[in-house]
């Protein structure tokens, strides 16, 4: 009989409680579901070894996808002799990652090195590439690749004996406040989006793990409270976009009406910042009004 455990590892990232990565424990062997980025690898290594556990002992890891908040310290368990499991649009990435390491230094520039450390190549023997609908197995625990983009296009949850790790397609949901739908550039699509939360639905998961943050056991009302925010994030920010407005004034405008919608939801100034944290609240005009851009063009 399969004992498979599952802890959450807080990687303190920014915050207390806003980005994990999961560690399944099965019949001694063990994975984790994302590394979270280079910078707070000493977390993880802490995490780890709260469970008796150094980087040395866990032999696999699954990404949801290359954001350097899940995957930018996979390098680092690859050292550690760990082979990682990515979207085949992800991989190349991660066996270089020159491009990756450029567009966030554009964005971030001189923050790159505090908020997500560094990227360095993981050799091809320690990269596996996933296929949708695969079942892979850690211990006595089936892990089923199932691909679900639209949040990026090299998107897998993982679903584990039932329960199901939804990266960011999933949405993100901190600070006990509502689950939102983080929308960076350059890969945003609604239809794709919605099509893999239908697919998340039809798999019936017992509980959802956002990487950000942590269980939830109320799987439908969370995955139909999503799909109805990203509906009204993707409407507000088109009916700005038909008014003429460009991102310079759109971004403060959402910013207000979405830390209003928080308050009134009830979350904290200190639950503002986890959430801040969790999705970047101006990237998100960026990511969406690409898309509209894009869809316009299509
Ligand atoms: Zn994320």
């Amino acid at each position: 009989m399969s004992t498979t455990k599952i802890h959450t590892l807080d990687l303190g990232l920014g915050r207390q409680r806003t980005t994990a990565s999961y560690l399944i424990e099965s019949n001694g062997e063990a994975a984790l579901v994302e590394t979270g980025p280079d910078s707070t690898f000493p977390n993880l290594v802490s995490g780890l070894a709260r469970h008796g556990l150094s980087p040395r002992d866990v032999k696999t890891v699954f990404l949801t996808h290359i954001h350097l908040d899940h995957a930018g310290g996979a390098w680092r368990m690859a050292m550690e002799g760990a082979t990682v499991h990515v979207h085949p649009r992800g991989a190349p990435h991660l066996a270089d990652p020159s491009k990756l390491l450029a567009s966030a230094t554009r964005i971030y520039a001189e923050k790159m090195d505090e908020l997500w450390g560094t990227l360095e190549p993981i050799p091809p023997e320690r990269l596996r590439v996933t296929e949708d609908g695969q079942v892979l197995r850690v211990g006595g625990a089936e892990v089923l690749v199932v691909a679900t983009p639209g949040h990026a296009i090299h998107h897998n949850a993982y679903v584990v004996d039932g329960l199901a790790f939804t990266g960011d397609v999933g949405g993100v949901r901190v600070a006990g406040g509502p689950v939102l739908p983080p929308t960076p550039p350059p890969d945003i699509d609604l239809p794709v989006w919605r099509a893999s939360l239908a697919r998340l639905r039809e798999l019936k998961p017992a509980a959802l793990y956002p990487t950000h943050f942590d269980r939830f056991d109320d799987v439908e009302e969370h995955l139909d409270a999503l799909e109805v925010e990203l509906a009204a994030w993707a409407e507000w920010v088109k009916s700005r976009m038909d008014e003429g407005k460009d991102e310079a004034a759109i971004v403060p405008e959402f910013v207000a009406w979405l830390t209003g919608r928080l308050r009134a939801a009830g979350v904290s100034e200190e639950g503002l910042a986890e959430y801040g944290y969790a999705l970047p609240f101006a990237m998100n005009v960026t990511g969406l009004m690409r898309y509209w851009r894009n869809a316009a063009r299509a």
